[in-house]
């Protein structure tokens, strides 16, 4: 369950999003519902009420969308040591896929250094990515970064707003590695944006409402803006396309050296109603990383803090401050050497029906996975893992309800078999999905995929990732995903089915319709979540994670069985796709008489 989702097992949820929500579960408006006799008089003026937008209670006289409390909270939080900015960071960016950013970062320098220090023969020039991945390593440290400065432009029918970049917002910059993606520069720069946006608008932005530009209010051609920044940068800086995209202020040149660089601009694209006039607190600037920000610590130190963030009251001229970040360079030792084999998994192209078997005779894989985790969940960890010279995530778990850290091979490897089932379930049904929208002529978003997977075995003990005793010879399963960013987009949630405006959202809103009809009626997916990829110049939102409820609860963790069917049937809001599609009517009665929200 997430924290901003207001949902119920019951179905008497509206599930509504507020990120200022403080207990799982239900909102205040329908928490309070849920104990008034439907009907009453009492009930239907509670009913009536205007909701705060952040936090969920509702109040008789309230004045705009977002009450005192929750204004209050945007003003004056930051004040106090940036507590905001982690409260902020709590509700809105996974906190551990953000920290993950960086450990990431560690973990993929350390991968490669023991693939080339470890293995340098057995390193496969003949391929592109075995090319790079050496040209990469060879480059004396610091080429190997590109240094990215973002401005702010703001949504303004004026001219005269039209004209630059906010001065109020600030600018900032840091060297980033060019593996990284630009969807995680973008995550980090709405961040760093919000810490200010939210004290003078009383809510911070969406990750919907902004957008990457290039300095001077250029539009990034489709299907190029969610690439690694080593693909952008050769795409746009380098060639016939440098003359029109590269930063030309000299000042930025000068001061960056040799060093490659990109200048962006993170585009608002929502009217500022008298932004940033107050005087803000002035952010820390230039402040080093303490040594622990590095570390995998759970509660990570909010990561604006770490950045270059600039309050008002200065010339926009000297407020560019470079970042040191080469703390966090060229650890080593961090992977483990593996040898693996992988599983065979079909899927039915007419049942949809998966099937996974692990042959005797499969071929030995060698690899590497980190010790160190990039990125943690509910219930999964997730490795870096390198397969020949590919990057993958491996993921398992470390918790399926009988405690932490306390998950045995067979368990770990039967769940993993699940979530297998699902991604290539709901690959299956996206398949149908397509060609059904396409026979009935109803459109819809057709950037959604779902991410590959696949299952390995480890051969002989365990490693220290798998968090399994030593002796439990060729007992470590993992699932096994291509690399992505770490940027990810909720849809929906385990029991929160939030309607949605956009394209995407609308087509992911029906295609959960599409499933529940065509499992006839056996299958609702939940948690839909996913990851902007750039994949042959287009833009693709690529699903990963997904749960599903279905009658028996037995598709896997976090199945909530016919409550979590019933809280997608009392939230569902049949869309213009839904009905192109001709799916069958969803009725809003929850079972045994009890009255949905
Ligand atoms: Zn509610
Ligand atoms: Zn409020
Ligand atoms: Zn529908």
């Amino acid at each position: 369950m997430d924290l901003e989702y207001c949902e119920s097992v019951n179905g008497d949820a509206c599930g509504g999003v507020f990120p200022y929500k403080t207990s799982l579960g239900l909102c205040a408006k329908c928490k309070k519902l849920a104990d008034l006799e439907p009907g009453s008089a009492e009930h239907q003026s509670w009913k009536e009420m205007k909701q705060c937008t952040g936090c969920g209670v509702a109040w008789k006289n309230l004045q705009g969308t977002v009450c005192g409390r929750c204004s209050a909270l945007g003003k004056s939080g930051l004040a106090q040591n940036g507590g905001y900015t982690f409260f902020i960071h709590l509700n809105y960016i996974d906190r551990l896929a953000k920290s993950a950013i960086e450990a990431s970062r560690n973990a993929r320098a350390n991968a490669m250094d023991a693939r080339m220090n470890k293995q340098p023969s057995a390193h496969p020039l003949h391929t592109t990515a075995g090319l790079s991945n050496a040209k990469s390593n060879n480059t004396p440290t610091g080429e190997n970064k590109i240094f990215i400065s973002v401005g702010c432009r703001i949504k303004s029918s004026s001219k005269r707003g039209q004209g630059g970049t906010d001065p109020d917002c600030g600018s900032w910059g840091k060297p980033w590695a060019k593996e990284d993606y630009l969807s995680e520069v973008l995550d980090d720069a709405l961040n760093t944006l919000n810490a200010h946006w939210a004290k003078t608008h009383g809510m911070p932005l969406q990750r919907s409402e902004v957008d990457f530009r290039w300095a001077g209010n250029k539009l990034f051609l489709p299907g190029t803006s969610n690439n690694t920044i080593g693909a952008v940068y050769k795409e746009y800086q380098t060639g016939e396309m440098a003359a029109y995209y590269s930063p030309n202020d000299a000042k930025v040149k000068k001061a960056l050296k040799n060093q490659l660089s990109m200048a962006l601009e993170l585009y608002v694209n929502q009217p500022a109603a008298g932004a940033f006039m107050d005087s803000a607190p002035q952010g820390p600037q230039g402040r080093k990383r303490s040594a622990t920000s590095t570390s995998l610590a759970e509660e990570p130190a909010p990561i604006n803090k770490r950045l270059v963030a600039v309050g008002a009251g200065e010339q926009p001229r000297s407020r560019f401050i470079r970042t040191n970040r080469s703390v966090s360079d060229g650890i080593s030792n961090s992977a483990t050497s593996i040898r693996l084999t992988r599983a065979h998994t079909t899927c039915d192209v007419e049942t949809g029906q998966v099937d996974t078997a692990w042959p005797d005779d499969a071929e030995v894989l060698n690899g590497f996975i980190g010790k160190s985790k990039l990125a943690t969940g509910a219930t999964k960890e997730v490795y870096q893992l390198s397969i020949g010279s590919t990057l993958y995530v491996a993921k398992r778990f470390f918790e399926i309800g009988d405690g932490k850290d306390d998950v045995s091979a067979a368990d770990n490897k039967k769940y993993l078999m699940s979530e297998l089932d699902r991604l290539k379930m709901t690959a299956w049904f996206l398949r149908n999905f397509k060609s059904h929208a396409k026979q009935n002529n109803v459109e819809i978003s057709t950037g959604i995929d779902v991410s590959d997977g696949f299952l390995v075995r480890k051969l002989g003990s365990p490693s220290p990732a798998s968090g399994l005793p030593p002796m439990e010879f060729d007992k470590a399963v993992w699932l096994v995903e291509p690399r992505r960013t770490t940027s990810v987009q909720k849809f929906s949630g385990t029991l929160a089915h939030p309607n949605r405006e956009d394209e995407l959202g609308l087509t992911l809103i029906a295609f959960t319709h599409f499933i529940y009809d065509t499992s006839d009626k056996e299958l609702v997916l939940a948690d839909i979540q996913g990851s902007p990829m750039s994949i042959d110049k287009r833009d693709v939102m690529v699903l990963f994670d997904l749960m599903s409820h279905t009658p028996a609860s037995d598709s896997g963790i976090g199945d909530h069985g016919p409550a979590g069917i019933q809280a997608f049937l009392s939230q569902h809001q049949c869309n213009h796709i839904c009905r192109g599609l001709e799916l069958s009517a969803i009725t809003h009665e929850a079972p045994d008489g009890v009255e949905g929200d």
